[in-house]
């Protein structure tokens, strides 16, 4: 299927010349979900990590933001900010099957059956587009806006499952970020990246919820204002609301948006995991 994340993706490469060695296959991962384009540089990661984060700037041009770690000093949280930042929102449609538009008339159809039974163009006339003419495509948009990559480093000393610890520590810091920042929480949301075998946890990406962003998630760049964030999600994880620690609930970290994700949402392991951050906070 020749996805519409696919073709965005050459797209992005055609214009930045040391990616072209990342085929799409490699990369296809970060397209799993509401994803943000980030990869590892492999050919300048021998001897430190280092990922290649795709943005736009304002003109439009393409901008690589590159992220090391530094050697020999251990954090726990290291953050990157690309204002503003290009995002893709892909559809894939259901169970990842795309969707069929019709070539001639631009008509859309939840199946291949569907188009052959026949239809009508949008301007009511009877459409006589020929079977070859269907196309099969995945849908999605552009975004661009603040955005905050959060790699958490310190290894959870608990067990946990992905994705849905990273989506659940995700939630959670969007929480506890809207209330730090005073703002609702809708104003911001996240996702989860790929980049990095060697953390357990994935990278997070959080950003503004509003075209062109506000310059939310860049505040968080201050170390008080993290660290309040941080103190602010683990209070929303720790059972206030009422549900088990194996669970999760609209009173911590399920919303509308996230409903996706709701069967992956357990409060418990984030909970833990932000005590040990901040216990060793410094
Ligand atoms: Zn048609
Ligand atoms: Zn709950």
């Amino acid at each position: 299927m020749a996805t519409l994340c696919q073709a965005i993706f050459e797209h992005l490469c055609s214009q930045f010349q040391s990616c072209t060695h990342v085929s799409f296959d490699e990369a296809a991962t970060v397209f799993d979900d509401l994803d943000f384009i980030s990869v590892i540089d492999e050919e300048h990661s021998k001897d430190e990590e280092r990922y290649i984060t795709l943005g736009l700037s304002k003109r439009g041009r393409l901008l690589v933001v590159a992220h090391t770690d530094r050697n020999g000093k251990v954090r726990l949280i290291s953050l990157t900010t690309v204002s503003p930042g290009y995002m893709v929102v892909v559809c894939e449609g259901r169970r990842g099957e795309g969707f069929f538009i019709c070539g001639d008339c631009g008509a859309g159809f939840r199946s291949r059956k569907e188009f052959l039974k026949g239809h009508d163009t949008p301007q009511g006339y009877k459409c006589s587009a020929k079977p070859e003419t269907l196309r099969n495509v995945s849908l999605g948009h552009e975004l661009v806006t603040d955005v905050l990559k959060i790699q958490f480093s310190h290894s959870p000393s608990i067990p946990i499952e992905e994705p849905g610890f990273a989506f659940s520590l995700a939630y959670a810091m969007v929480e506890g970020a809207a209330e730090i920042l005073g703002v609702p929480s809708n104003d911001l949301n996240a996702t989860i990246a790929y980049g990095s075998e060697s953390y357990s946890i994935p990278p997070i990406i959080l950003y503004d919820n509003v075209p062109g962003g506000a310059g939310l998630v860049a505040r968080l760049e201050e170390k008080n204002i993290l660290r309040d964030c941080l103190d602010t999600a683990r209070k929303r994880v720790s059972g206030a609301c009422g549900c088990g620690e194996n669970d999760s609930c609209y009173g911590c970290l399920r919303s509308y948006r996230n409903q996706f994700t709701h069967q992956y949402l357990q409060r418990g392991p984030v909970l833990h995991y932000l005590e040990e951050i901040l216990a060793k906070w410094s």
